[in-house]
């Protein structure tokens, strides 16, 4: 199993354990702190919807050329991982376990599957990732939808860029509080992102 794949089970293993463990009020606790967040991915959904998935079936889905599904490629936050575990349906959260598990190496990133994403919420780094052309076809067709999009952008970072208290951050020191710790709690070690919280006074 590759370093990567063996990272992600290890993660996602320990964040359905604990959430199976913890009590229905910390569960119910954790979900209401999330209720901006679903509210912003539900937008970023339909801009995706009605602007950019005509573009991006022919481009991409059509040709199988998926550029943006790369293997052991894309940067899951764990509080990506808490979050899709949160509100997964039990059935595809399994799914997506079974997958991390077999060592399938054909598809180009460990959580695709011939039906799409196994995530039921994706990461973010994944929702908001847009190639140049499509970005290109959209502001050229839609100049308004253009700049919707920049403002989606910068909304994205206020769930996870740390330089003042976000979601991703809170996510990650309630699990650290409760004895937990991965590779992939991003908001407590990675240097540059360590860097932005000592910056904003939150380190
Ligand atoms: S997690 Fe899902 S959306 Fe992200 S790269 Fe993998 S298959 Fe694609």
């Amino acid at each position: 199993m590759s370093t990567y794949r063996e990272e992600q089970a290890h993660s996602q293993e320990m964040v359905i354990r604990h959430l199976q463990q913890v009590s229905a009020e910390e569960r119910d606790r954790l979900r209401t702190m999330c209720a901006a967040y679903l509210t912003f991915r539900k937008t970023v959904a339909h801009h995706q919807r009605h602007h950019l998935q005509a573009i991006c079936t022919r481009a991409c889905f059509q040709s199988q050329l998926s550029a943006c599904c790369n293997k052991d490629g894309i940067i899951t936050f764990f509080a990506d991982l808490v979050i899709n575990a949160l509100f997964s349906p039990p059935r595809k959260l399994a799914d997506l376990m079974e997958a991390l598990r077999d060592e399938r190496l054909d598809m180009k990133c460990i959580y695709l599957g011939a039906n799409g994403c196994r995530w039921h919420i994706k990461p973010l780094g994944c929702e908001m990732f847009l190639c140049d052309r499509a970005l290109e076809e959209m502001k050229a067709a839609e100049p308004q939808a253009g700049h919707d999009w920049q403002r989606l952008e910068a909304e994205a970072k206020r769930f996870r860029w740390p330089d003042r208290p976000v979601l991703f951050d809170v996510i990650e020191s309630r699990f650290l509080a409760a004895g937990m710790c991965s590779p992939l709690m991003y908001l407590h070690n990675s240097p540059g992102l360590m860097r932005i919280k000592r910056k904003a006074g939150l380190a």
